[in-house]
């Protein structure tokens, strides 16, 4: 077989030159590569998009452009339809393949990649598309079912990582558009959140940060609001865009395993079982691509959920009047991140309590969250709403008052996020939700909201109940 000459390796959510399958195929063809970069302006302006994660995004560029280049290549960056664009580089630079690694984030990007395959073909050029993550293609509901999901995700994980290329071929392309660098080059405003430093060098520091010193405090301040930013990982953004793979993270975690404590290797199995959970959500999304925008359990879509645009802009905002919700909420718009607990807390606060549509609160995180990924979001919105569960605990209702003596005993973090309340007691913190705080009167009342909420929805879970015996 005839290998092409010259591969146009196409990065998407893969931005990394190691374990990076594409790329490390192309490099053992001997071809010519030229690595690209399209920004669609589907993507960019979808209202899931969020200011914070394309600055983020942006960075992670920069980093894999500093990589390419010490190599001795370069990264192109193009805007517009992926498709069209494909066939103008690759027929620009005389490419006669296009290689990148499988992703399927949205329902968008599985159709527009079949656009492009075609596109390509009838152009005349090879396509060869690799997969990079423990997520297969699409099939029927045992691809996702968990007795074949968690053999094959395990027996991914252990093949050995493609290998880092140590030299590049220098690529002759230059382009007179925008330099495509900045939010403001992609016609987009600043952003006001603390975007974290992007790229591949920084995803292994945070991989050995976390290996060398927070292991043994992981599982334990995962709840802990002001713990838990310093003791989990603080990978997910890296892992949205892969600056590193899974696979890279898991074997790293093995080898620490091996010379770990018991109570090391406890927490170590803890941060391995939620790499496996996000990867199990992204191939039941892949499966189900209608839960995008719709419930798991349609019958949920039929509930006359509230509309209140006062209630929903007060939760956004963080000014529900209790306090540990309204912290969150701060926290979450300023810097992009919230612990899983508190997500989960403000996430049953919008869907039980204020009783509003679950695909309006996951918007918001999507829009906030540096990390935002629609499957682990939208299925954990999901989860949390009541709307996709069949397990036993199917609607996990937190109390936003009595969750302050786990979450925040000492309210440092509601002091710090919400400064009208720096000066009030802990004490008087753990009794809020009860007005007797006055800095701002609690939207709903939890007890009361809850039970009117599960009146509209208990009954539908039974009859799902009922329909399944
Ligand atoms: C309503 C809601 C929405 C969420 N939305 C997102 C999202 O958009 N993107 C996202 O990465 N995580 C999301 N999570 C899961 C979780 O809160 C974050 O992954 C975690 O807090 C990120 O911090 P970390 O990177 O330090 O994770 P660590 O605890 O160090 O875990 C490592 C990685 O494992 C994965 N992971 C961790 N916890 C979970 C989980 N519960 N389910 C699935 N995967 C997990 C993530 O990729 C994470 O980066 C959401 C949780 C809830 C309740």
């Amino acid at each position: 077989m005839t290998h092409p000459s010259k591969i146009v390796v196409w990065f998407r959510r893969d931005l990394r030159l190691s374990d990076n399958p594409a790329l490390a195929q192309a490099v053992a063809e001997k071809a010519e590569i030229v690595p690209l970069f399209i920004f669609d302006p589907y993507l960019l302006n979808h209202p899931e998009t969020g200011i914070g994660r394309v600055q983020f995004l942006l960075g992670c560029l920069d980093s894999l452009q500093k990589n390419l280049e010490h190599l001795g290549s370069k990264l192109i960056r193009h805007y517009g339809n992926q498709p069209q664009v494909l066939v103008e580089v690759a027929t620009k630079v005389g490419a006669d393949a296009v290689y990148w690694n499988e992703d399927s984030e949205r329902e968008w990007r599985t159709k527009t990649d079949v656009c492009a395959i075609e596109a390509l073909r009838e152009a005349g050029i090879k396509v060869r598309c690799f997969q990079s993550e423990a997520v297969s293609p699409a099939g029927g509901k045992e691809v996702y079912d968990l007795k074949f999901f968690t053999p094959q995700w395990y027996r991914f994980l252990q093949e050995p990582v493609s290998l880092r290329p140590t030299h590049l071929s220098p690529v002759q392309f230059s382009t007179n558009t925008s330099p495509l660098k900045s939010l403001e080059d992609l016609g987009l405003p600043m952003t006001t959140q603390t975007v974290p430093v992007a790229g591949e060098r920084e995803a292994h520091r945070l991989l050995n940060e976390f290996l060398d010193c927070k292991v043994p405090r992981y599982l334990k301040s995962l709840s802990v609001a002001t713990q838990a930013s310093q003791n989990t990982s603080r990978l997910g953004a890296h892992i949205k865009f892969g600056t590193i793979s899974v696979r890279t993270i898991y074997q790293q975690v093995l080898l620490k395993r091996r010379t770990a404590t018991a109570w090391e290797q406890r927490n170590l199995d803890g941060f391995i079982s939620r790499l496996f959970w996000r990867d199990h959500f992204a191939q039941k999304l892949r499966n189900l691509p209608r839960c995008e925008t719709e419930s798991y359990l349609e019958a949920f879509d039929s509930v006359p959920w509230s509309q209140n645009d006062q209630h929903y802009r007060a939760w956004c905002e963080g000014k529900t009047g209790y306090p540990l919700v309204d912290a969150a909420m701060r926290c979450l718009n300023a810097t992009g991140w919230l612990p899983f607990r508190l997500r989960a807390l403000c996430a049953t606060f919008l869907c039980i309590d204020l009783f509003l549509p679950w695909q309006w609160g996951a918007k918001h995180y999507m829009q906030q969250l540096i990390d935002g990924d629609v499957a682990i979001d939208h299925w954990q919105w999901q989860s949390h709403a009541g709307v996709s569960n069949r397990g036993r605990t199917w609607f996990r209702v937190y109390n936003p008052v009595k969750s302050i003596e786990k979450i925040d005993p000492k309210g440092a973090f509601i002091r710090q996020w919400v400064p009208e309340l720096a000066n009030v007691p802990e004490e008087a913190l753990r009794l809020s939700g009860s007005a007797s705080l006055e800095y701002c009167c609690p939207i709903v009342e939890h007890q009361e909201a809850r039970r009117r909420a599960l009146a509209v929805l208990e009954p539908i879970k039974h009859q799902h109940q009922y329909q399944q015996l």
